[in-house]
């Protein structure tokens, strides 16, 4: 019987349960989120590198010279035919139907059915309807009311403060000139700025919407309720990735907390951008989804400690609904611009596709 059904191979990754799949094959899931790492079945894998998001129905072993990837069906197809053994991509069809418990019927490919034309039956195609069963016409659709809403959006400055490039701060936190120039860094004197390190932060577009202050003196020496880090009152930073605009080719991203870390990273020629904190707000992930169309996969390096690793957690299951995620775990107080240049390589390489 099953041997001459035509599979609806949409339909039947739809359906399919790569939970299911994976104890088919004697594999324990490692969590119980959407996002897990599995030692790869297709390469002699000593940790888990292997990354399947359950809901998507895709894996991707990120092991160094392995890369297989691929959907649930591709997934089963590698299995049934790891041993030199021979399987259709059909038949691995057929085998997920039997490991889903997917009635055939439920798969099976039909010629693709016109929608009958409005107004008329689908059995009796021609004929008229019968006026009675003509529906009546509902309430007229009322136009939405326009409700008016504050701008969600950071306006460019238009002005740009004189900075300090040459300041101590920067030279004794190891900063190359070159970063300081790419950057726009500078010390500020005067303004709600003064006695801060300016950080220029750009929209996407490239234009300077705002800048951070880090404070660049003793912090015994803060002003009264201020922080290390400010940014100021009105700017929206929700809405923007810090350095952004340098990243929108690229297939893998690194999303830091801090803008140092930033700089560090693109430094060694990393595309990264900074949180500007370590929480992400579904408008940082709408301006990656929208403005990195090559985006493929991206790494959480947040700074090292406990509730960091926490944050890098959520971050990293917010991430996942639409891209290839992994965290780098930095160890405690360690943060990218400290990390010694090979453990960043280390940390990196693994999760680089
Ligand atoms: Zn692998």
């Amino acid at each position: 019987m099953s041997d001459n059904v035509r599979v609806d191979f949409d339909a039947l990754k739809a359906r399919a349960d790569f939970r299911a799949v994976l104890s088919h094959y004697g594999i324990k899931l490692p969590g119980r989120g959407m996002q897990v790492k599995i030692c790869c079945p297709f390469h002699d894998d000593a940790e888990p590198s292997c990354s399947i998001n359950l809901e998507r129905g895709i894996f991707h072993c990120f092991g160094a010279g392995c890369g297989v990837e691929g959907n649930v069906l591709d997934f089963v197809h590698r299995m049934e035919t790891q041993n030199g053994a021979a399987a259709s991509i059909r038949t691995s069809a057929l085998r997920i139907a039997e490991i889903c418990g997917i009635p055939l019927d439920d798969i099976r490919a039909q010629k693709v059915a016109r929608k009958p034309r409005e107004g008329r039956k689908a059995s009796g195609a021609g004929k008229p309807l019968p006026s009675s069963t003509k529906a009546a016409p509902g309430p007229p659709a009322r136009p939405q009311e326009a409700v008016p809403e504050e701008p969600r959006s950071n306006r460019p400055l238009g002005f740009a403060l004189k900075l300090d490039p040459g300041h101590s701060y920067l030279v004794e936190r190891n900063i190359p000139p070159s970063i300081v120039e790419r950057f726009g860094l500078g010390f500020c004197n005067r303004g709600t700025m003064a006695g801060r390190i300016c950080i220029p932060i750009r929209n996407v577009a490239g234009e300077l919407v705002a800048y951070a202050g880090r404070w660049a003196g003793r912090a015994e020496d803060l002003p009264e309720g201020e922080d290390k880090y400010k940014l100021p009152s009105g700017f929206l930073k929700t809405l923007e990735l810090f350095n952004l605009h340098r990243v929108r080719q690229c297939r893998h991203l690194v999303v830091v907390e801090g803008y140092f870390g930033t700089m560090r990273l693109d430094h060694e020629r990393i595309p990264a951008v900074a949180l500007m904190g370590s929480s992400l707000d579904e408008a940082q992930i709408a301006l990656l989804y929208e403005h990195c169309p090559s985006l493929e996969a991206l790494t959480v390096m947040l700074d090292g400690g406990e509730a960091a690793s926490k944050a890098a957690d959520v971050v990293a299951s917010q991430l996942a609904r639409h891209w290839w995620v992994r965290i780098a775990e930095l160890t405690d107080g360690e943060q990218p611009d400290t990390v010694p240049l090979d453990d960043l390589h280390r940390l990196l390489r693994r999760g680089n596709p």
